[in-house]
């Protein structure tokens, strides 16, 4: 009886290790299946200039309803795509997709829209990544200037050579990089200097610790400045409340995102709102 029960205790200690990588196989598998059954759509969130009701730029944002798993975020599938290397594709997928939504767009607007594209360290360290987006702005005929890429500080923390060349290269395109999660990661100042970049996103838990204490919002004005300072744009995001957003407002930064403002939207809706705003 001892002897069965030490196996059993043997398969239990096992398995939630074991459960867990199946698991994010399963993800893996399933995931590398969703384009060709067409289980992936994006999502469009804008992004309001303070104090203004219109907006013309907006973050595409990937969605997977899985046949078999159900809805599954992006918190979950893009760190398995990201392991796997899957990402490289399913970037490319993005990618197309946003450029293509975009001309669309763009044909019946009179302002020129930006369309910001989270990008992952690998899909942005392949060779010839800037050839591809250089390609894509060509096929659908967009400025570079309308094209946003927005990478995390994770992606600088190599502070490799190539990095800093592809980064290079996109910026001579003219295409705009944006640095996302602001805050979050291993943040070593000297970057923000040595790399090009145009936008600062703050990351959302400084903006919701804003309401909480002044300590924090001492915090978010001294980003605000030293990014003033280097001549970066300014972008909240999670802004949630009212408050937020005047508060946000008053400290000089530029662009706001959130859910007070707008939930990220299907491409029908963000369709609407851009004829009620022509
Ligand atoms: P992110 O790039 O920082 O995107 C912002 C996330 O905050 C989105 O979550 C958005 O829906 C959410 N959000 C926006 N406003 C608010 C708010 O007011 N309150 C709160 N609580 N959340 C808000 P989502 O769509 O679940 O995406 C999560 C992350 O997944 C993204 O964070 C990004 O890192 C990644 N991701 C999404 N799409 C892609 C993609 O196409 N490629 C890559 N590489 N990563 C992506
Ligand atoms: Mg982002
Ligand atoms: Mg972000
Ligand atoms: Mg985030």
């Amino acid at each position: 009886e001892a002897k069965q029960q030490g196996r059993n205790r043997w398969v239990c200690f096992r398995q939630p290790m074991l459960e867990r990588s199946k698991q994010l196989l399963f993800i893996d598998t399933e995931l590398k299946q969703a384009i060709v059954r067409q289980e992936l759509s994006l999502v469009y969130q804008p992004i309001y200039h303070s104090g203004t009701p219109t907006f013309t730029k907006m973050e595409a944002l990937l969605r997977w309803h899985s046949r078999s798993l159900g809805v599954v975020g992006p918190d979950r599938f893009i760190p398995v795509a990201e392991e796997s290397g899957y990402i490289v594709q399913l970037g490319h997928w993005v990618l197309e997709q946003t450029c293509q939504q975009l001309a669309l767009w763009q044909q019946s607007s009179q302002d020129l829209l930006v369309m910001s594209v989270n990008v992952s360290a690998l899909q942005l360290n392949q060779p010839g990544f800037a050839d591809v987006i250089k390609q894509l702005l060509q096929q659908y005929q967009l400025q570079p200037a309308q094209l946003e890429l927005e990478i995390t500080e994770r992606v600088l923390l190599d502070d490799s050579a190539e990095v800093s060349a592809v980064l290079q290269m996109l910026t001579a395109l003219g295409v705009q990089i944006s640095l996302d999660d602001f805050g979050t990661g291993y943040s070593s100042l000297s970057y923000l200097s040595r790399f090009p970049l145009q936008t600062l996103k703050i990351d959302r838990s400084f903006v919701q610790a804003m309401s909480d204490n002044d300590r924090s919002r001492d915090l978010v004005r001294a980003i605000v400045a030293m990014g003033q300072s280097l001549q970066l744009q300014l972008v909240a995001e999670g802004v949630e409340t009212q408050e937020q957003a005047g508060a946000l407002t008053l400290l000089g930064c530029q662009f706001l995102q959130g859910y007070y403002l707008a939930r990220p939207q299907s491409a029908d809706q963000i369709s609407q709102q851009l004829r009620q705003l022509s």
